[in-house]
C-alpha cells in the first residue's frame, strides 16, 4: 500500500511538473509571436517629487495585450522570458519603444526595467546607442532600473557595464531596495543615482515600527550619499504622509496615478502634475 501511495505521488508530481513546463513553453511560443505581432505595449507611471509635488519622471512598464487572454501583467511573462533568450528580444523592443516615446517628452526622465540577463548580453550597449540615435532621444531622458541581482553579477566581474552606461549619460537606478539582501556597500561602490524603496517595506510602515525605522534610515543614507530616494507603492494619503515623514524625496503609486498609456502622458504631465506639497 505504501509503495502504491508512493508511486501515485510520484506520478502526480511528474504530471504537475510537466503541466508547468508545457504552460511555460506555450507562453514562450506565444510571446515570441506577440513581439512580432505588436501585442506588447508600454504603460508609464509617474513619479512625483515630495517637496514640490510635481511629476519628475516616469517608469516604463510593459504589458501584453493578448488576443484571447486579455491584458497580461509582466509578472506573468517576464520570468518566463528570462529563462530563455526571449528576454533579450523583449528587452530590445521595450528599449526602442520607450526611446521613441521619451523623445516626445523632453525634460521628463523615463526609467526602464532591465533584466540581468539582458544587461549581460554582449550587444546591450550597442542596442542602447542605436535606439538613442534612431529616435533622437537624449540619454539624459533615460534611466535603467536594476535590482540587486544585477549588482551581484557585476561584482562577479562586469562592473564596467554600468559605468559605460553612466558615461553615456543614462541614469542607473536601484529598484526594489529593501526586498532582498540590500547590501549597503552597493550604494557606495556602484554608480547609482536613485534608490527605489520596495513597496513591501513602504506599505508596511503604518503597522510596522521597524519598517518606519528602515525607510527613514535608507532615506537618510541615500540623501547623505546624494542619491534621490523614491518610495514605491504609495496607495493612500496615509502612505504619503509616512513616506514624507521618513524623508523620502520622491514617491510613486496608485495614490498619484496608475500606469497609463503613452497618449495620456502629455495631458497628465501638463495639467494634472501637481499634488499639494507639504
Ligand atoms: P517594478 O519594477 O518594481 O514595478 C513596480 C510595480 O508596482 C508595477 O507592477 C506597478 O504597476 C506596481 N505598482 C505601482 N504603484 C503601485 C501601488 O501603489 N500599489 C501596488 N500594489 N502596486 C503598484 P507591474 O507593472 O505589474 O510590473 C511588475 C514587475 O515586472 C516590475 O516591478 C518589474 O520588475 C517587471 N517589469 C515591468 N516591465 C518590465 C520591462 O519592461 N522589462 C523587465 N525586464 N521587467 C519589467
Ligand atoms: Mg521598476
Ligand atoms: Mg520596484
Ligand atoms: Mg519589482
Amino acid at each position: 500500500l505504501a509503495k502504491q501511495g508512493g508511486r501515485g505521488r510520484v506520478a502526480c508530481f511528474d504530471s504537475g511538473l510537466m503541466k508547468e513546463e508545457r504552460y511555460r513553453r506555450q507562453i514562450e511560443r506565444e510571446l515570441r509571436g506577440a513581439i512580432l505581432m505588436n501585442e506588447l505595449e508600454i504603460h508609464y507611471q509617474p513619479i512625483h517629487g515630495l517637496t514640490d509635488g510635481r511629476i519628475s519622471s516616469l517608469e516604463a512598464l510593459v504589458r501584453w495585450r493578448h488576443p484571447v487572454r486579455g491584458l497580461i501583467s509582466p509578472a506573468d511573462f517576464i520570468p518566463i522570458a528570462e529563462r530563455s533568450s526571449l528576454i533579450e528580444k523583449l528587452g530590445d523592443w521595450v528599449f526602442a519603444r520607450v526611446c521613441a516615446d521619451a523623445a516626445h517628452w523632453p525634460g521628463l526622465k523615463v526609467s526602464i526595467n532591465v533584466s540581468p540577463v539582458q544587461l549581460k548580453a554582449r550587444g546591450f550597449l550597442d542596442m542602447v546607442k542605436k535606439c538613442l540615435l534612431a529616435t533622437g532621444c537624449s540619454p539624459q531622458n533615460i534611466a535603467i532600473e536594476i535590482t540587486e541581482g544585477v549588482i551581484m553579477d557585476e561584482m562577479a566581474g562586469q562592473a564596467e557595464h554600468l559605468r559605460e552606461l553612466r558615461a553615456l549619460g543614462i541614469g542607473i537606478w536601484l529598484d526594489d531596495f529593501g526586498s532582498g539582501y540590500s547590501g549597503l556597500s552597493y550604494l557606495r561602490d556602484f554608480p547609482i543615482d536613485v534608490i527605489k524603496i520596495d513597496k513591501g517595506l513602504v506599505q508596511d510602515m503604518a503597522s510596522n515600527h521597524a519598517n518606519r525605522v528602515f525607510v527613514s534610515a535608507i532615506a537618510q543614507l541615500g540623501h547623505g550619499l546624494d542619491r534621490q530616494v523614491v518610495a514605491e507603492g504609495i496607495e493612500t494619503e496615509a502612505d504619503l504622509t509616512l513616506a514624507r515623514a521618513a524623508g523620502c524625496s520622491h514617491a510613486q503609486g496608485y495614490h498619484f496615478a496608475r500606469p497609463m498609456a503613452a497618449k495620456d502622458i502629455a495631458a497628465y504631465a501638463g495639467f494634472g502634475a501637481s499634488i499639494r506639497a507639504a
